[in-house]
C-alpha cells in the first residue's frame, strides 16, 4: 500500500543567514523542509576580508550545511542551483531541469556584486562576495609581493599599490587589514628582499564625502583618522571611472597606477530575484509586502539581501545579517502558524536594529549600539570580536577563529598567508599582473 505523505512541503532557497534562520526556526514544525543551496556550505561573509588578508583560513568562515542540520529530522539538504520558479506548478526549477515542489517557498539567495557598469571592473576588479573571491584576492595580494621580489621595478608601475573601492564597513575593514598585513607581517617576511615593502600603498576610494556613511560623524572621523595613521591614503568625494589591469582612472581625472583593485563598492540582488518574474525595485531587490510575502504569490516569502523591505521612513532596510536572520525567523513563524491551522497570518515584519560595527584593525573599531551607545577603540574592537565569535557557525570554527586571533594578536603573525593555485607571483611572470588567479578546485 502506498504511503501518502500529506505534510506541508517548505522549500528554502539559500543556506545563508536568512535561509538558515528560517530552517532552524522550523525545527519543531510539522513540515518537510528542503533547503537548497548551490554550495554545500554556509559562508560567514562578515569575515571574508580576513581570509583575503591572510588572517583566517577559508574553512574558518564556512560550515557544511549537512553538518548544521544533522539532527533536524524534518529537513533535507539539496545541493543545486535554482534557476526559476514555476508558479502555476508550485515548483522550483533547478539547473539541469530537475524540479522541487513546494507548498510554501522562502527565497533567501542573497546579493551579488554590482559593478555599476564601470568599464574594466568586471575584468580586473577583485570582488569580495563569496569564499572563492577571498581566496583569489589573497592569492593575488601575496603574489604581488612575490612578483616585486623578483622585479622591484614593478613598484614604480603600481605593482604594490592596492586600491580598495567603497568606504562602507567592508572597504574600511579590507583597507585596515591590508595595511596591517603589509606593515606588520610582510615587512618582516621580505626582510633582505630587493623590494622595499614599505613602498607598498593602500588607497581607499569612496564616492561620498566620508567613510562609513550610516555611522555617526564621530565614528566616521575616528575610522578615517585611524586608517590614515596606519598609512592608508583615504580619497573621498571621487569615484572610479575606468579600470585596466594596471591603471585606475578616477572621475576627477586622476590616474592611479595600481595592479590591484578591491571592489567593495556595491551589491545588487542575486539574479534569482529577476528569475522570480515578480516586481523588483532598487538594486534589483524583490518588492515584498510588510509581512515579507510576495503580493501575487502569498505562499512565497523573500528575505534578506534579496528583499526590498520598507524601513518605515521611505527607505529600505540595509543588507546586513541581522535583517536576514530576523526576516528568516519571522517568515518561519508565519509558515508554522499557517500549517498548524491559524490560517494565513499577515503580521508585519518588525526589524530590531541591534546596531552597526566595523573594525579597522588591531584594537580599533567603531560600534554603534541601541540607546545611542557609541564605542570606539579597544572596547569596540573587543565587542566586535565577541559578537563575530558568537554568530559564527559551528563550535570548531569558533575555536579555530579564536585561536587564530589570539595567535595573531600575540605574535603579529598570520599563518594563512598561502598562495594557492598555479602561476601567481612566479618568477617567470614578474611584470604580468594578469596571471591566472583562479583558486584551486577544492575551494572554488
Ligand atoms: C564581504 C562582506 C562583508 C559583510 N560584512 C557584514 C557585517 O560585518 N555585518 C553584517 O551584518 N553584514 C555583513 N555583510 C552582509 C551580510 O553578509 C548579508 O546581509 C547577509 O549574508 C544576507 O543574508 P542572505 O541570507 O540574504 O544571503 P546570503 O547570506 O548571501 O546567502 C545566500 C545563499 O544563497 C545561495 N545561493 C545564491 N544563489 C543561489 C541559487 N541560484 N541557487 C541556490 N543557492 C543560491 C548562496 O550560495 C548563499 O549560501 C557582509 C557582506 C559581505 C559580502
Amino acid at each position: 500500500m502506498a504511503v501518502v505523505n500529506a505534510r506541508t512541503k517548505v522549500v528554502i532557497v539559500g543556506a545563508g543567514f536568512g535561509g538558515l534562520a528560517a530552517a532552524q526556526e522550523l525545527k519543531g514544525a510539522p513540515v518537510d523542509i528542503t533547503l537548497i543551496d548551490r554550495n554545500n556550505f554556509h559562508t560567514f561573509q562578515p569575515l571574508l576580508y580576513q581570509v583575503a588578508t591572510s588572517g583566517l583560513n577559508p574553512a574558518d568562515v564556512a560550515y557544511p550545511v549537512r553538518g548544521i542540520f544533522q539532527r533536524q529530522r524534518n529537513l533535507q539538504f539539496r545541493r543545486a542551483t535554482v534557476d526559476a520558479v514555476d508558479w502555476p506548478a508550485g515548483e522550483v526549477v533547478l539547473s539541469g531541469g530537475d524540479r522541487q515542489a513546494f507548498d510554501h517557498l522562502v527565497v533567501a539567495a542573497g546579493a551579488t556584486v554590482n559593478d555599476f557598469g564601470i568599464p574594466g571592473v568586471a575584468e580586473h576588479g577583485f570582488p569580495l562576495s563569496v569564499l572563492p573571491d577571498a581566496v583569489r584576492l589573497r592569492n593575488h595580494i601575496l603574489g604581488r609581493f612575490e612578483v616585486a621580489d623578483v622585479d622591484p621595478t614593478v613598484v614604480d608601475d603600481g605593482g604594490l599599490t592596492f586600491v580598495v573601492v567603497g568606504g562602507g564597513p567592508t572597504g574600511v575593514e579590507v583597507a585596515g587589514a591590508l595595511a596591517e598585513l603589509i606593515d606588520k607581517v610582510l615587512h618582516r617576511d621580505f626582510r633582505g628582499s630587493r623590494v622595499d615593502v614599505r613602498r607598498a600603498q593602500v588607497v581607499l576610494v569612496e564616492m561620498t564625502d566620508d567613510l562609513l556613511p550610516p555611522f555617526h560623524p564621530r565614528s566616521r572621523r575616528y575610522a578615517r583618522s585611524t586608517l590614515v595613521r596606519r598609512g592608508v591614503a583615504v580619497r573621498t568625494g571621487t569615484s572610479v571611472a575606468e579600470v585596466s589591469a594596471t591603471r585606475i582612472v578616477l572621475a576627477d581625472g586622476d590616474e592611479i597606477p595600481a595592479h590591484t583593485l578591491v571592489w567593495a563598492a556595491g551589491v545588487k540582488a542575486n539574479p534569482v530575484a529577476a528569475a522570480l518574474g515578480v516586481p523588483t525595485g532598487r538594486g534589483g531587490r524583490v518588492a515584498v509586502q510588510a509581512d515579507l510575502r510576495l503580493a501575487d504569490h502569498p505562499e512565497a516569502f523573500v528575505v534578506g539581501d534579496m528583499a526590498a523591505i520598507d524601513d518605515g521612513s521611505g527607505g529600505l532596510l540595509p543588507g546586513v545579517a541581522q535583517v536576514a536572520i530576523q526576516g528568516g525567523r519571522h517568515v518561519a513563524r508565519l509558515i508554522e502558524r499557517s500549517v498548524i491551522g491559524e490560517g494565513d497570518i499577515h503580521e508585519p515584519f518588525r526589524y530590531w536594529d541591534k546596531g552597526n560595527m566595523a573594525t579597522i584593525g588591531r584594537r580599533s573599531a567603531v560600534a554603534e549600539l541601541p540607546h545611542d551607545l557609541r564605542l570606539t577603540g579597544t572596547l569596540a574592537w573587543v565587542s566586535w570580536l565577541g559578537l563575530h565569535l558568537v554568530y559564527l557557525m559551528g563550535f570548531r570554527n569558533r575555536v579555530s577563529v579564536f585561536v587564530n586571533w589570539a595567535w595573531n594578536y600575540l605574535t603579529w603573525d598570520r599563518g594563512a598567508r598561502l598562495i594557492l593555485g598555479s602561476g601567481e607571483g612566479e618568477a617567470t611572470t614578474p611584470a604580468d599582473p594578469t596571471v591566472d588567479d583562479a583558486p584551486p578546485p577544492d575551494v572554488a
